[in-house]
């Protein structure tokens, strides 16, 4: 049996590092518990995320998810359920803990809110059927913060496929993104939103690629060469999203790092949000019965996208208050100074892992709002 060598690291040098980038988490659904009434600032440690842990954590900028349950589409909700979403974030989270968090729309802004000694607080929605089909929900949606959007969630919709059912013959397809769906990108870029390409189908992702003028992030996904689930991206999609400047923000969701916990989570009804009405006994099982992945594994992910794409092309987007089984080492926010030991430990250097943790999301944030700025002048 082989160990690689690993580099001794000291509590000190941990602290010293991790506290000298700013950790940008690019997704985290607590907003489907504070929508419901969940306080963030109550440290019950009931699920991932709190605002004690959060701080424990060392976390620089939360993306909030503004989920929109593909539930919601019919009766034609979904706006409704997207407003409700970015409520929960400005009034039950920032507004209530001023002094902790502060509404960022900019890299400027996390930068400064950061130097502040606070938290940045984003917002990007969760599921393309949130703009009901419509571009001016999407302007709507821009002028309430949002600064990113995944094409689509589970549920293709009617302009973009999902990876959550394309392989169901009972879902009319679009062969990736419809001409709107690219109208959608194209807007995007001029407003000056990030396009996410987390949960779409392989074509969509494709599409978008091809039709976005500014790089585009997937907020949380990770590597199908080493757990083989459609919500992976192959090493060919990590390669190219990187070539046009992109970040692929790996996913800690157990059945996403591991192929272990991937098929024994098949076996098991999926719940997907901690504490919400009616699936605790469905948590229960899932814990009983699927393997947790390990830090190790969450490193192994983030290690060959750096080896295939560059250290550039990696970030973190936990997924925290939105899945069933976080790994060991990294149960909750309060964790990521574990990871930032691990990747020290692994040989990577401070300026590397300040890459992997903000500085990379930082650089598509500035691309993105230059190329909007570009767009907007040549009108
Ligand atoms: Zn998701």
């Amino acid at each position: 049996m082989t160990s690689a060598q690993t580099r001794q690291v000291t509590d000190a040098e941990v602290k010293r590092v991790h506290s000298s980038a700013i950790l940008i988490d690019t997704h985290n659904d607590i907003t489907s518990r504070t929508v419901d009434g969940y306080d963030i600032g109550e440290a019950k440690h009931d699920g991932h995320t709190n605002l004690t842990a959060l701080k424990e954590g060392g976390v620089g900028a939360q993306f909030f998810a503004v989920y929109v349950s593909a539930e919601y589409v019919q009766g034609n909700h979904s706006a409704n359920r997207t407003l409700q979403m970015i409520d929960t974030v400005r009034h039950d989270i920032i507004a209530l803990y001023p002094n902790d968090f502060v509404l960022a729309t900019t890299a400027d802004d996390i930068e400064r809110i950061h130097r502040e000694g606070k938290i940045a607080a984003l917002m990007g929605i969760e599921g393309g059927h949130a703009i009901e089909d419509s571009l001016r929900l999407l302007r709507d949606y821009y002028a309430l913060g949002i600064r990113y959007m995944t094409l689509t969630h589970v549920n293709t919709n009617d302009w973009a496929d999902s990876s959550g059912d394309i392989g169901d013959s009972k879902v009319a397809h679009h062969n990736g993104l419809t001409d709107f769906g690219k109208q959608v990108v194209r807007e995007m870029n001029r407003l000056g939103m990030m396009v996410d390409i987390s949960h779409v189908a392989d074509k969509t992702f494709w599409d978008a690629l091809s039709v976005s003028t500014a790089p585009m992030i997937a907020s949380h996904s990770s590597c199908r060469a080493l757990c083989n689930v459609p919500r992976n991206m192959t090493d060919e999609m990590i390669v190219a999203l990187a070539k046009k400047g992109g970040v692929v923000q790996v996913n800690f969701n157990c059945g996403f790092l591991s192929e272990k916990s991937a098929a024994a989570g098949k076996l098991v009804k999926p719940s997907t949000l901690p504490g919400v009405r009616g699936e605790d006994a469905d948590i229960a099982e899932y814990k009983k019965r699927v393997p947790p992945a390990t830090l190790e594994d969450v490193v192994a992910h983030i290690d060959h996208i750096v080896k295939i794409a560059g250290v550039g092309a990696a970030g973190i987007g936990s997924d925290f208050d939105g899945v069933s089984c976080t790994p060991t080492g990294l149960e909750d926010v309060s964790k990521f100074p574990n990871l930032t030991r691990a990747l020290l430990q692994k040989g990577y250097s401070a300026e590397d892992i300040r890459k992997i943790y903000g500085g990379n999301t930082l650089r598509v944030m500035r691309a993105v709002e230059a190329e909007a700025r570009k767009e907007q002048a040549a009108r």
